[in-house]
């Protein structure tokens, strides 16, 4: 069990929240309950997200992407009206981390990743949200790889025939970072999502681009954040997937 104030600051100190320049508030959006027992995790606080933790009764959602943005509007109307509306009635709050959860070294999503896909030598770039590390596999088995453990095939652009060793990574839409990982003369940059100039960028570089899905490379450091908490206050944590293609 644990105070709910007493968690935001814990969780605010833990992910060096004040660090980041972020477009979202991170940290307690939504005030719920003061005390807090049972915790669920997600990708996004969708509506299908919120109902499903209403369901399983929990008294705090964590996720990845909340519901304030700073490129939305501000008005409480719609869907907004009705997730909040929600939240509220049921007393849960909502915690948010962004970019201070991409980036964590032990429990971001950038090195829960490349633990799910046995990437050697993990370390994050300097001043950078990218990771490198190496791989010891080749692409074909690779990418089989990242089929069976994110449950979904990737797309994969550039010269396939090319043997990879060196790899950065980027969890989630981080295509355009793209650049970074050719200057880091990266062999593979794999990231969620794909743009239409991205394939063409990474064959003019002879680099590798894989894009493996924005929803299923973020599954995995707000899972590990939740299971660091319940461990450390003690709680009941459930992470519920919500699928998504994209
Ligand atoms: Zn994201």
């Amino acid at each position: 069990m644990v105070n709910r104030d007493d968690l935001n600051v814990y969780c605010n100190d833990f992910l060096s929240v004040s660090k980041y320049k972020d477009y979202c508030p991170n940290g307690l959006q939504v005030e719920g309950t003061q005390t807090i027992n049972k915790i669920v995790s997600g990708v996004s606080a969708n509506l299908d997200f919120i109902e499903l933790a209403i369901a399983e009764q929990a008294d705090a959602i964590f996720v990845h992407h909340g519901i304030f943005w700073k490129n939305e509007s501000n008005v409480i109307v719609g869907s907004k009206k009705t997730k909040i509306d929600l939240l509220l009635k049921n007393n849960i709050n909502l915690f948010a981390y962004h970019l201070p959860l991409d980036d964590h070294p032990e429990v971001g999503n950038n090195i829960e990743l490349g633990r799910v896909l046995g990437i050697k030598k993990m370390k994050p770039v300097d001043s950078s949200l990218i990771w490198q590390g190496e791989l010891d596999t080749d692409l074909k088995t690779f990418s089989s790889l990242i089929e069976k453990q994110l449950g979904r095939s990737p797309q994969i652009f550039g010269r396939l025939s090319r043997s990879v060793s060196s790899i950065a990574w980027c969890t989630g839409g981080a295509q355009s970072f793209i650049d970074e990982a050719i200057s880091l003369k990266a062999d593979v940059f794999l990231s969620g999502e794909v743009s239409e100039r991205t394939p063409a960028v990474a064959k003019e570089n002879d680099m590798i681009y894989i894009s493996a899905g924005h929803h299923a490379t973020e599954r995995y450091g707000v899972q590990a954040l939740s299971e660091h908490l319940s461990s450390e206050f003690n709680l009941k944590h459930q992470f519920l997937e919500v699928q998504n293609s994209v």
